[in-house]
């Protein structure tokens, strides 16, 4: 009966890869437990690490994804791009003007009317005439 040998054959080896994986088995259940500990701990950890971006700003591994896409990231490395220094906010640059005062943007046409731009402007005008 050869028909009959095969299937005992066959059962032979699938009993024995059965006991086989069930070993396997076994010892992942046994260090599941452990394995899975030591990954949260660690994925824990590894999310609360502080990380500095190029663009200079601290974020959380947890957040990275989400710091890479903001806009913060987007304008501090367009800021870097240009030389300029990404911790200080455009409204509060301050730029030189021609009569030598540095002056915030904003306050530009206060400054226009200050007695030094003033003076500034009056010699100026009075260079260019002579
Ligand atoms: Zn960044
Ligand atoms: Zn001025």
């Amino acid at each position: 009966m050869n028909n009959n040998s095969e299937i005992i054959n066959n059962d032979k080896k699938w009993k024995r890869s059965s006991a086989l994986a069930t070993a396997q088995k076994k010892y992942y259940e046994k260090n599941k437990n452990k394995l899975t500990a030591d990954q949260i701990k660690y994925n824990k950890e590894y999310v609360k690490k502080e990380i500095k971006c190029e663009c200079g700003v601290h974020y959380k591994m947890a957040s990275k994804y989400l710091h890479m896409r903001s806009k913060k990231h987007e304008r501090r490395m367009e800021k870097l791009k240009n030389g300029d220094d990404p911790n200080i906010s455009n409204s509060m640059t301050k730029t030189p003007c021609e009569c030598g005062s540095l002056i915030l943007k904003r306050n530009q046409k206060v400054h226009e009317t200050s007695t030094k731009h003033k003076k500034y402007m009056e010699e100026k005008r009075c260079i260019i005439i002579n």
